[in-house]
C-alpha cells in the first residue's frame, strides 16, 4: 500500500455560487479535475444557489417553528444533493471518485442543532478514502453525533468543513473558491474602486468577516489561525487568478477594509433620576438573536441623563418592541427609536494601528460633507464604525471607501495614528 504524503493532497472548496446549476458544477469538476492530475483531491461542496433558503422556506411552510434536529436533517439534504452531482460529473470526466457525507467521513460533531462544533474527524477514515480515490467529493456544513444524528454547523459552515478538514490531514493550504476573486478592501460589487489583498493577516480577515464581508466564514478564519494553515480564497469563474491568500502577513497599511451590515438600530431616552446598572438592564431585555452593543450617557442641560443605545439583531417590529420593554424597566421621561440602520465598520490593520482620533473626525466630515447623518459612533482597538440609515448605506460606504482609505494610504503612518 502507498502512502499518501499530506503534501500530496490538497483541499478545495466551493460555495453555492459555485454549484448553483449543472453547467457551473460542470465548470467546478473541470478545475477539480486539472487538480487531481497533480494530487489527491478532498473537494468539499456547498447546497446548489440559495438550495438552503428555499429548504429553511419549505420547513417554515410546515411549522411556525419546526424542530431543530429535523431542520438538521433537512438541511444536510442540500450538500448531499450537490456532492452526488459533481461526482457523477467527475466520474464522466474519467476521475476516480466517491462522494461522502459528513457522517460517513466521520465527521464528528455536538449535538448542538443547526450551530454544532467539530469535535473530532476521522484522519483514518479520509486517508483510506483516498488510497482507493483520486478525488473525494466531501459535504460541507454538517456532521453526525456520536449518536448518529445529523447536525449541521451553521449557515455559511462549509468554509468550517473545509478548514477542519484540511487541518485533520496536516494540508498546509486549504482553497477556498467563491464568486469575487479575493478578499476586497470593499464588497467589489458595491464598491467599484475596491481593492484586492493578494494577503491578509488572520485577525484581520476575521474582523471583516465578523462585520458582514460574507467572503469567508469567521469561525473558518478561527479554525484556520489555530492550526497555522493559510487559506486561499479564489474566484471559481477566474481560477488563474490567486485571489488572496490568508495568513499571519502583518500589513503595512492602515485600512484592512470597510463592511457593511444591516439590522441595526439605535433607542434614544432621558431619565427621570440616574439609573446605575443600565447597561444590564438594556443587555438583558434583548431577545434571542438581538444584542446590546453600546451606548452613551450624556447629562443634559436639564440636569436628566440622556442615553443613547445601539442594538444588533433588530428589525422595524422588534426594534419598536425592544424601545416599548426598555420604557418599562427603566425610569424615563421620554424615549424614540430610530429607523433600521446599517453599520458601516472600518477594519483597520490590527495590532500595528491604534485606531486615531483623526480617522474618526475624517469620518465624520465625508458623511456630513455629503449630508449623511450618523446616528451611532463606535470604537475598538481595531475598528470604527458609525450607524446610518440603510437607504444611505452603500453611498456612505463608497465615500468613506474612497475618502479613507485613498487617505490612509497615502498619508504617512505616523500623522495619522494617534496611540
Ligand atoms: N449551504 C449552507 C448555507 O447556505 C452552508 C454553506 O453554504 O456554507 O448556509
Ligand atoms: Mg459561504
Amino acid at each position: 500500500m502507498r502512502v499518501i504524503r499530506q503534501n500530496e493532497i490538497s483541499v478545495l472548496k466551493f460555495g453555492g455560487t459555485s454549484v448553483k446549476t449543472p453547467a457551473r458544477m460542470k465548470n467546478v469538476a473541470e478545475i477539480v479535475a486539472k487538480c487531481a492530475s497533480g494530487s489527491k483531491v478532498i473537494v468539499v461542496v456547498s447546497a446548489m444557489g440559495h438550495h438552503t433558503d428555499e429548504l429553511v422556506n419549505l420547513a417554515s411552510e410546515c411549522s411556525n417553528n419546526p424542530i431543530q434536529r429535523e431542520m438538521d436533517v433537512l438541511l444536510a439534504t442540500g450538500e448531499q444533493q450537490s456532492i452526488a452531482l459533481l461526482s457523477i460529473i467527475l466520474n464522466d470526466l474519467g476521475v476516480k471518485t466517491r462522494s461522502f457525507t459528513g457522517a460517513q467521513l466521520g465527521i464528528i460533531t455536538e449535538s448542538n442543532f443547526g450551530n454544532a462544533e467539530i469535535l473530532q474527524i476521522n484522519r483514518k477514515r479520509i486517508e483510506t478514502a483516498l488510497e482507493e480515490y483520486q478525488v473525494i467529493v466531501v459535504a460541507g456544513f454538517q456532521g453526525v453525533t456520536t449518536d448518529g444524528d445529523i447536525t449541521t454547523l451553521g449557515r455559511g459552515g462549509s468554509d468550517t468543513s473545509a478548514v477542519a478538514l484540511a487541518a485533520a490531514i496536516g494540508a498546509q493550504t486549504c482553497d477556498i473558491y467563491t464568486d469575487v476573486d479575493g478578499i476586497f478592501t470593499a464588497d467589489p460589487n458595491k464598491v467599484p474602486g475596491a481593492t484586492l489583498h493578494e494577503q491578509i493577516g488572520y485577525a484581520e480577515c476575521l474582523e471583516l468577516a465578523l462585520n458582514g464581508a460574507q467572503v469567508i466564514h469567521p469561525r473558518a478564519v478561527r479554525l484556520a489561525q489555530n492550526n497555522g494553515l493559510a487559506i486561499r480564497v479564489r474566484n471559481t469563474f477566474n481560477p488563474e487568478n490567486l485571489g488572496t491568500l490568508i495568513n499571519g502577513y502583518q500589513s503595512q497599511t492602515e485600512i484592512a477594509g470597510i463592511t457593511t451590515s444591516s439590522g441595526f438600530g439605535t433607542v434614544d431616552l432621558t431619565l427621570e433620576t440616574p439609573v446605575c446598572d443600565w447597561q444590564n438592564t438594556v443587555s438583558e431585555l434583548c431577545l434571542s438573536g438581538q444584542s446590546y452593543t453600546g451606548g452613551n450617557l450624556k447629562t443634559q442641560s436639564n440636569d436628566l441623563p440622556a442615553l443613547s443605545l445601539a442594538f444588533a439583531g433588530v428589525n422595524e417590529n422588534t426594534l419598536s418592541e425592544l424601545a416599548t420593554s426598555i420604557a418599562r424597566a427603566l425610569p424615563i421621561r421620554n424615549l424614540n427609536w430610530s429607523e433600521v440602520l446599517h453599520r458601516i465598520t472600518i477594519i483597520f490593520s490590527s495590532e500595528t494601528h491604534a485606531v486615531s482620533p483623526y480617522m474618526k473626525e475624517r469620518m465624520r466630515s465625508i458623511l456630513n460633507d455629503a449630508n449623511i447623518e450618523i446616528k451611532f459612533i463606535q470604537t475598538t482597538k481595531t475598528s470604527l464604525s458609525c450607524l446610518v440609515a440603510s437607504q444611505n448605506a452603500e453611498r456612505a460606504l463608497n465615500l468613506l471607501h474612497q475618502g479613507l482609505h485613498d487617505f490612509a494610504v497615502e498619508t504617512p503612518r505616523q500623522q495619522v495614528s494617534i496611540a
